[in-house]
């Protein structure tokens, strides 16, 4: 028998002006800021992560805000998988390392896109809802 482990890793309250959700498809996702722990090995070998089940992602909360934006927007992409099934039997992303290389290539790529062309963010927002 599996001895269970009732020692449960707890977020803490979201640091100042951070976001505590984000809308992605029909799920409002919750966003928890935490620092890693070594009794659970939460967030112990990675910034962040996606819990599907749980609607949750969670991110260290010491992070600079490169690596703060990073990771929000990796695991997003990773909910956005999902969400559109991308990675469910017979679609692109099934293997879980299809995913991962996806996930990570494309975040870094489109955060090196608005960094690079600071007017893109403000032109997205500027015209997102403008269907006229
Ligand atoms: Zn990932």
């Amino acid at each position: 028998m599996k001895k269970q482990n009732k020692h449960v890793a707890k977020p803490i309250a979201a640091p100042k002006g951070e976001p505590t959700m984000i809308k992605i498809g029909y799920r409002d996702i919750t966003v928890e800021w935490m620092g890693p722990d070594f009794k659970t090995d939460e967030l112990t070998d990675c910034y962040g992560w996606y819990k599907t089940r749980e609607g949750l992602i969670q991110i260290q909360d010491k992070l600079c805000g490169q690596e703060k934006v990073n990771t929000l927007l990796h695991e997003a992409l990773h909910a956005i998988v999902y969400g559109s099934g991308l990675n469910q039997a017979g679609g692109p992303l099934k293997e879980e390392d299809a995913e991962e290389l996806a996930v990570n290539q494309i975040t870094n790529y489109l955060l090196g896109m608005f960094r690079d062309n600071d007017w893109f963010l403000d032109y997205i927002k500027k015209n997102l809802h403008k269907d006229k």
